[in-house]
């Protein structure tokens, strides 16, 4: 670019994206915390994260969140909508179920974008299909898109039959049903280091209630990734929990579950922003770029110290 002043040399991708992040709350069940969340958003940044993808939050985010100058871009679902008795006590709303579709199109209509937690626990009901259904039908009416929490292997059935737009971890899904998934455009975030994490404290507790179920899902989950991605599926990184601006953790997870370095990237950046509707590192783009000393592809370990971080135009690391 004419004129253009030198901001780093080396390695330059699309700024990189975590596309299933809570930031705000310390810990599950509290409310929206504007210091916790401006840490978080932080965390982000350093990691090399421009955008992000929030299906759910703890609370009204300020009006500067996604907007500001020294923040990442961000969409985000609001609160999480989830069946009574189930998800994170504190955190969400539980609609009756005849209302649910209903509250989803509000959502989205808001911020283009609502969060339904259909199953959780095993024993829990998996919400049904036509409620699904409808909530899918008015959201998309409203021009939004409807992200699901699964983690059981009926909620992913389900998932996929009502047409949503992410299906969000994805544990225990049945690997018969990627094809479809990449032939609706349905993705899949899988959190997988997140999800490798929690496995590693389960099968370290004997007493622990549902180990079977956990273990069980969690072991196959990155066969399940690597699938989906071989499948054609478009597959986001996602980190979930805190603590925050740990996407080199999810690339890597990624890449130990067999998917190519290119793609695990491509998770992290440039195919996860087109998913979210932003382009890449092409003429008149959002200025949206992370640099690297060398090509991360071959030396992972580039991802967790980036020479430069810069958005909206602006270096910020
Ligand atoms: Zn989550």
């Amino acid at each position: 670019m004419p004129g253009a002043e030198l901001v780093a040399e080396g390695w330059i991708l699309p700024g990189l994206v975590d596309a299933h992040t809570h930031p705000g709350a310390e810990t599950p069940g509290q409310p929206l915390d504007v210091a916790v969340l401006e840490e978080d958003l932080r965390a982000h940044l350093n990691a090399g994260v421009t955008l992000i993808r929030a299906p759910g939050l703890a609370g009204d985010p300020p009006d500067w969140f996604g907007q500001a100058d020294d923040n990442p871009r961000a969409f985000h679902a609001g609160p999480w909508i989830a069946q009574h008795g189930q998800f994170m006590p504190g955190w969400g709303v539980r609609p009756e179920l005849a209302e649910l579709p209903i509250i989803a199109a509000e959502q989205a209509a808001r911020t283009g974008w609502a969060k339904v937690v259909i199953d959780w626990l095993p024993d829990d009901d998996v919400m049904p299909v036509e409620v699904l259904r409808e909530a899918v039908d008015r959201v998309h009416a409203v021009g939004g898109r409807l992200a699901v929490h699964s983690q059981q292997a009926a909620g992913g059935s389900v998932a996929v039959a009502a047409g949503v737009d992410s299906v969000e971890h994805g544990m225990g899904l049945d690997l018969d049903l990627l094809p479809r998934m990449a032939e609706q455009g349905i993705a899949l975030t899988p959190t997988l280091s997140v999800i490798t994490a929690s496995l590693a404290k389960i099968v370290a507790d004997p007493e622990r209630a549902r180990k079977s179920w956990y273990v069980h899902g969690a072991s196959a989950h990155a066969r399940l990734t690597a699938a989906a991605v071989e499948a054609g599926v478009v597959v986001l990184a996602g980190t979930d929990s805190r603590p925050h601006g740990g996407i080199a953790e999810e690339v890597r997870a990624l890449v130990a579950a067999g998917v190519s370095p290119h793609q695990a990237l491509a998770a992290a950046s440039w195919s996860a922003r087109s998913y979210l509707g932003l382009p890449g590192l092409v003429e008149g783009g959002p200025a949206d770029a992370v640099v690297f000393e060398e090509d991360p592809r071959t030396d992972l370990d580039q991802l967790g110290a980036p020479q430069a971080v810069i958005v909206r135009g602006k270096r910020v690391r």
